[in-house]
Protein backbone atom coordinates (compact mmCIF):
# COMPACT_ATOMS: atom_id res chain seq x y z
CA UNK A 1 0.00 0.00 0.00
CA UNK A 2 2.76 2.55 0.75
CA UNK A 3 5.12 1.61 -2.29
CA UNK A 4 1.45 2.23 -4.52
CA UNK A 5 0.95 5.38 -2.62
CA UNK A 6 4.82 6.08 -3.09
CA UNK A 7 4.27 5.35 -7.15
CA UNK A 8 0.91 7.56 -7.13
CA UNK A 9 2.79 10.77 -5.57
CA UNK A 10 5.51 10.27 -8.43
CA UNK A 11 3.24 10.10 -10.82
CA UNK A 12 0.88 13.55 -9.59
CA UNK A 13 4.73 14.87 -9.52
CA UNK A 14 5.51 14.15 -13.13
CA UNK A 15 2.27 15.22 -14.49
CA UNK A 16 2.34 18.39 -12.23
CA UNK A 17 5.89 19.49 -13.94
CA UNK A 18 4.57 18.13 -17.23
CA UNK A 19 1.64 20.85 -17.02
CA UNK A 20 3.85 23.48 -15.98
CA UNK A 21 6.34 23.00 -18.65
CA UNK A 22 6.98 25.92 -20.81
CA UNK A 23 6.41 25.27 -24.60
CA UNK A 24 9.10 25.18 -26.49
CA UNK A 25 10.47 28.25 -28.25
CA UNK A 26 13.50 28.67 -30.95
CA UNK A 27 14.94 31.53 -32.30
CA UNK A 28 15.57 30.97 -36.43
CA UNK A 29 17.96 33.47 -38.14
CA UNK A 30 15.90 34.01 -41.88
CA UNK A 31 18.35 36.73 -43.59
CA UNK A 32 21.05 38.57 -42.76
CA UNK A 33 18.88 40.66 -40.10
CA UNK A 34 15.60 38.97 -40.22
CA UNK A 35 15.13 36.48 -37.34
CA UNK A 36 12.32 34.36 -36.39
CA UNK A 37 11.29 33.80 -32.45
CA UNK A 38 8.49 31.10 -31.89
CA UNK A 39 7.18 30.75 -28.59
CA UNK A 40 4.80 27.69 -28.74
CA UNK A 41 2.60 28.14 -31.42
CA UNK A 42 2.90 31.87 -31.92
CA UNK A 43 5.41 33.72 -34.07
CA UNK A 44 7.22 37.19 -34.44
CA UNK A 45 9.89 38.62 -36.48
CA UNK A 46 12.52 40.95 -35.01
CA UNK A 47 14.98 42.62 -37.42
CA UNK A 48 19.43 43.16 -35.83
CA UNK A 49 20.55 46.25 -36.81
CA UNK A 50 23.98 47.75 -35.73
CA UNK A 51 22.38 50.50 -34.34
CA UNK A 52 19.41 48.94 -32.35
CA UNK A 53 16.58 46.21 -33.10
CA UNK A 54 12.95 46.14 -34.21
CA UNK A 55 11.05 43.27 -32.18
CA UNK A 56 7.63 42.74 -33.18
CA UNK A 57 4.56 41.56 -31.36
CA UNK A 58 5.47 40.34 -27.66
CA UNK A 59 3.13 37.13 -27.80
CA UNK A 60 3.04 36.84 -23.94
CA UNK A 61 -0.43 36.83 -23.30
CA UNK A 62 -1.04 34.90 -20.22
CA UNK A 63 2.54 33.68 -19.70
CA UNK A 64 4.80 36.99 -19.33
CA UNK A 65 7.64 34.43 -19.54
CA UNK A 66 7.24 34.34 -23.21
CA UNK A 67 8.19 37.83 -23.66
CA UNK A 68 11.59 37.69 -21.35
CA UNK A 69 12.29 34.80 -23.41
CA UNK A 70 12.25 36.71 -26.87
CA UNK A 71 14.30 39.27 -24.89
CA UNK A 72 17.06 36.94 -23.57
CA UNK A 73 16.98 35.49 -27.12
CA UNK A 74 17.76 38.90 -28.87
CA UNK A 75 20.49 39.45 -26.16
CA UNK A 76 22.56 36.30 -27.40
CA UNK A 77 22.23 37.87 -31.12
CA UNK A 78 23.18 41.71 -29.99
CA UNK A 79 23.74 44.45 -27.16
CA UNK A 80 22.42 47.09 -29.21
CA UNK A 81 19.16 48.99 -27.68
CA UNK A 82 15.48 47.72 -28.66
CA UNK A 83 13.95 50.57 -30.16
CA UNK A 84 11.11 49.51 -31.51
CA UNK A 85 8.12 47.36 -30.84
CA UNK A 86 5.84 46.75 -33.43
CA UNK A 87 2.23 45.72 -32.91
CA UNK A 88 0.73 43.56 -35.98
CA UNK A 89 -2.87 43.74 -34.92
CA UNK A 90 -4.67 44.80 -31.30
CA UNK A 91 -5.52 40.85 -30.46
CA UNK A 92 -4.01 40.15 -27.09
CA UNK A 93 -2.90 36.64 -27.59
CA UNK A 94 -0.16 38.46 -30.31
CA UNK A 95 0.50 42.22 -28.48
CA UNK A 96 0.12 41.52 -24.84
CA UNK A 97 3.40 41.37 -22.57
CA UNK A 98 4.96 44.23 -24.00
CA UNK A 99 6.05 46.22 -20.83
CA UNK A 100 9.82 44.60 -20.59
CA UNK A 101 10.47 45.72 -23.80
CA UNK A 102 8.79 49.04 -22.67
CA UNK A 103 10.70 49.28 -19.96
CA UNK A 104 13.97 48.32 -22.25
CA UNK A 105 13.43 51.88 -24.02
CA UNK A 106 11.55 50.56 -26.93
CA UNK A 107 8.88 52.80 -28.79
CA UNK A 108 5.93 50.81 -29.45
CA UNK A 109 4.47 51.29 -32.84
CA UNK A 110 0.96 49.85 -34.42
CA UNK A 111 -1.79 51.08 -36.78
CA UNK A 112 -3.79 54.00 -35.40
CA UNK A 113 -7.07 51.51 -35.03
CA UNK A 114 -5.02 49.25 -32.76
CA UNK A 115 -4.10 52.28 -30.90
CA UNK A 116 -7.25 53.52 -30.67
CA UNK A 117 -9.09 50.14 -29.25
CA UNK A 118 -5.97 49.35 -26.64
CA UNK A 119 -6.85 52.50 -25.11
CA UNK A 120 -10.72 52.26 -25.22
CA UNK A 121 -9.85 48.62 -23.97
CA UNK A 122 -7.55 49.55 -21.16
CA UNK A 123 -5.90 46.03 -20.29
CA UNK A 124 -2.38 46.38 -18.32
CA UNK A 125 -1.54 43.49 -20.01
CA UNK A 126 -1.55 45.05 -23.73
CA UNK A 127 0.74 48.75 -23.20
CA UNK A 128 -0.85 50.94 -25.57
CA UNK A 129 1.10 52.11 -28.04
CA UNK A 130 3.05 55.26 -28.81
CA UNK A 131 2.34 55.45 -31.89
CA UNK A 132 -0.51 54.88 -34.55
CA UNK A 133 0.43 54.85 -38.35
CA UNK A 134 -1.82 55.00 -40.96
CA UNK A 135 -2.17 52.89 -44.54
CA UNK A 136 1.75 53.53 -44.68
CA UNK A 137 4.75 53.97 -42.74
CA UNK A 138 8.42 52.63 -43.22
CA UNK A 139 11.53 52.47 -40.03
CA UNK A 140 14.71 52.99 -41.13
CA UNK A 141 17.45 51.84 -38.62
CA UNK A 142 20.99 51.10 -38.50
CA UNK A 143 20.61 51.02 -42.76
CA UNK A 144 17.57 48.23 -42.77
CA UNK A 145 14.25 49.84 -43.72
CA UNK A 146 11.21 47.75 -42.22
CA UNK A 147 7.83 48.82 -43.90
CA UNK A 148 4.24 48.84 -42.42
CA UNK A 149 1.43 48.33 -44.80
CA UNK A 150 -2.20 48.68 -44.04
CA UNK A 151 -4.21 46.49 -46.45
CA UNK A 152 -7.22 47.25 -45.10
CA UNK A 153 -9.93 45.22 -43.03
CA UNK A 154 -9.63 42.03 -42.78
CA UNK A 155 -9.43 39.54 -39.21
CA UNK A 156 -9.29 43.29 -37.50
CA UNK A 157 -9.69 46.95 -38.50
CA UNK A 158 -5.83 47.25 -37.95
CA UNK A 159 -3.43 44.31 -39.13
CA UNK A 160 -0.16 45.56 -40.24
CA UNK A 161 1.83 43.74 -43.38
CA UNK A 162 5.30 44.18 -42.34
CA UNK A 163 7.84 43.93 -45.35
CA UNK A 164 11.71 44.02 -45.41
CA UNK A 165 12.15 44.88 -48.67
CA UNK A 166 15.99 44.22 -49.09
CA UNK A 167 15.03 40.41 -48.75
CA UNK A 168 11.63 40.36 -50.02
CA UNK A 169 10.33 38.77 -47.02
CA UNK A 170 6.93 39.77 -45.25
CA UNK A 171 5.50 38.94 -42.38
CA UNK A 172 1.40 39.24 -41.32
CA UNK A 173 -0.40 37.67 -38.66
CA UNK A 174 -3.86 35.64 -38.18
CA UNK A 175 -5.17 37.37 -41.70
CA UNK A 176 -3.21 35.42 -44.47
CA UNK A 177 -3.67 31.84 -43.68
CA UNK A 178 -2.25 28.73 -45.46
CA UNK A 179 -3.81 25.52 -46.62
CA UNK A 180 -6.39 26.02 -43.78
CA UNK A 181 -9.64 26.94 -43.10
CA UNK A 182 -10.99 30.20 -41.57
CA UNK A 183 -10.64 30.42 -37.57
CA UNK A 184 -13.87 29.92 -36.06
CA UNK A 185 -16.69 32.37 -37.11
CA UNK A 186 -13.75 34.90 -38.17
CA UNK A 187 -14.14 36.46 -34.88
CA UNK A 188 -13.36 40.64 -35.21
CA UNK A 189 -13.65 39.54 -38.96
CA UNK A 190 -14.63 42.02 -42.05
CA UNK A 191 -16.28 41.26 -44.89
CA UNK A 192 -15.74 41.51 -47.88
CA UNK A 193 -13.25 43.58 -47.33
CA UNK A 194 -10.60 40.38 -46.19
CA UNK A 195 -11.23 39.50 -49.76
CA UNK A 196 -9.84 42.83 -50.79
CA UNK A 197 -7.20 42.91 -48.53
CA UNK A 198 -5.32 39.64 -49.79
CA UNK A 199 -5.59 41.23 -53.15
CA UNK A 200 -3.60 44.52 -52.08
CA UNK A 201 -1.34 41.88 -49.99
CA UNK A 202 -0.36 39.73 -53.09
CA UNK A 203 0.11 43.24 -55.14
CA UNK A 204 2.84 44.64 -52.64
CA UNK A 205 6.83 43.59 -53.43
CA UNK A 206 7.56 40.66 -51.51
CA UNK A 207 8.77 36.96 -52.07
CA UNK A 208 8.32 34.73 -49.08
CA UNK A 209 6.03 35.26 -46.18
CA UNK A 210 6.21 34.23 -42.60
CA UNK A 211 2.66 34.08 -40.18
CA UNK A 212 1.94 34.39 -36.72
CA UNK A 213 0.89 30.95 -36.06
CA UNK A 214 4.02 28.45 -38.17
CA UNK A 215 2.62 27.76 -41.61
CA UNK A 216 2.27 23.83 -42.41
CA UNK A 217 5.32 22.21 -41.98
CA UNK A 218 7.21 25.29 -40.85
CA UNK A 219 7.44 26.43 -44.44
CA UNK A 220 7.03 30.02 -46.17
CA UNK A 221 3.81 31.39 -47.89
CA UNK A 222 3.93 32.14 -51.17
CA UNK A 223 1.59 34.97 -53.24
CA UNK A 224 -0.27 31.68 -54.28
CA UNK A 225 -1.14 30.47 -50.74
CA UNK A 226 -2.56 34.16 -50.51
CA UNK A 227 -4.51 34.02 -53.99
CA UNK A 228 -5.54 30.15 -52.78
CA UNK A 229 -7.17 31.91 -49.33
CA UNK A 230 -9.08 34.24 -51.55
CA UNK A 231 -10.51 31.50 -53.69
CA UNK A 232 -11.34 29.89 -50.89
CA UNK A 233 -13.07 32.63 -49.32
CA UNK A 234 -14.96 33.29 -52.79
CA UNK A 235 -15.99 29.59 -52.94
CA UNK A 236 -17.48 29.66 -49.22
CA UNK A 237 -19.27 32.43 -50.12
CA UNK A 238 -20.80 31.56 -53.04
CA UNK A 239 -21.62 28.00 -51.71
CA UNK A 240 -23.29 29.28 -48.74
CA UNK A 241 -25.11 32.06 -51.07
CA UNK A 242 -26.83 29.22 -52.45
CA UNK A 243 -27.82 27.61 -49.22
CA UNK A 244 -28.86 30.77 -48.06
CA UNK A 245 -31.17 31.04 -51.62
CA UNK A 246 -32.81 27.69 -50.38
CA UNK A 247 -33.59 28.96 -47.11
CA UNK A 248 -31.02 26.60 -45.29
CA UNK A 249 -29.14 29.23 -42.98
CA UNK A 250 -28.01 28.89 -40.70
CA UNK A 251 -28.60 25.51 -39.27
CA UNK A 252 -29.16 23.45 -42.32
CA UNK A 253 -26.08 24.93 -44.30
CA UNK A 254 -23.75 24.53 -41.36
CA UNK A 255 -24.27 20.71 -42.01
CA UNK A 256 -25.09 20.24 -45.58
CA UNK A 257 -22.85 22.60 -47.07
CA UNK A 258 -19.33 21.09 -47.74
CA UNK A 259 -16.34 22.08 -49.58
CA UNK A 260 -14.22 19.17 -50.83
CA UNK A 261 -11.43 20.94 -52.89
CA UNK A 262 -10.44 21.96 -49.09
CA UNK A 263 -11.08 18.88 -47.49
CA UNK A 264 -7.30 18.23 -46.53
CA UNK A 265 -6.61 22.01 -45.49
CA UNK A 266 -6.34 22.41 -41.82
CA UNK A 267 -9.27 23.14 -39.48
CA UNK A 268 -11.72 21.71 -42.28
CA UNK A 269 -14.26 19.40 -40.38
CA UNK A 270 -14.27 21.59 -37.03
CA UNK A 271 -13.87 25.03 -38.79
CA UNK A 272 -16.07 24.92 -42.03
CA UNK A 273 -19.65 24.94 -40.09
CA UNK A 274 -18.54 27.81 -38.36
CA UNK A 275 -17.68 29.55 -41.13
CA UNK A 276 -20.77 28.67 -42.76
CA UNK A 277 -22.44 30.37 -39.83
CA UNK A 278 -20.97 33.91 -40.44
CA UNK A 279 -21.47 33.80 -44.47
CA UNK A 280 -25.48 32.56 -43.46
CA UNK A 281 -25.51 35.71 -41.49
CA UNK A 282 -24.71 37.66 -44.40
CA UNK A 283 -26.86 35.59 -47.62
CA UNK A 284 -29.61 34.21 -44.65
CA UNK A 285 -29.90 38.07 -43.11
CA UNK A 286 -28.44 40.96 -44.69
CA UNK A 287 -25.55 41.65 -41.89
CA UNK A 288 -22.59 39.97 -41.39
ZN1 LIG B 1 -5.77 37.98 -34.21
Amino acid sequence: MKKLLAVMIFLFAAFDAAAQQPPPFETRKLTDNAYLFRYGFHQALFVVTPEGVIATDPIAFLRPVAATTYIDEIRKITQAPIKYLVYSHHHYDHIAGGKPFKEAGARIVAHKNAKARLEALNNPDAVVPDEGVGDFHAIELGGVRLELHYTGRNHSDNSLVMILPKDKLAFTVDFVSVEAVGFRDFPDGFFPDWMDSLDRVAALDWERMIGGHPFPGGRYATKDDVRAQKQFLLDLNEAVRVAASQGKCWDTAMTEVKLPKYEKWANYERGLPQNIEKFCNYWGRGYW
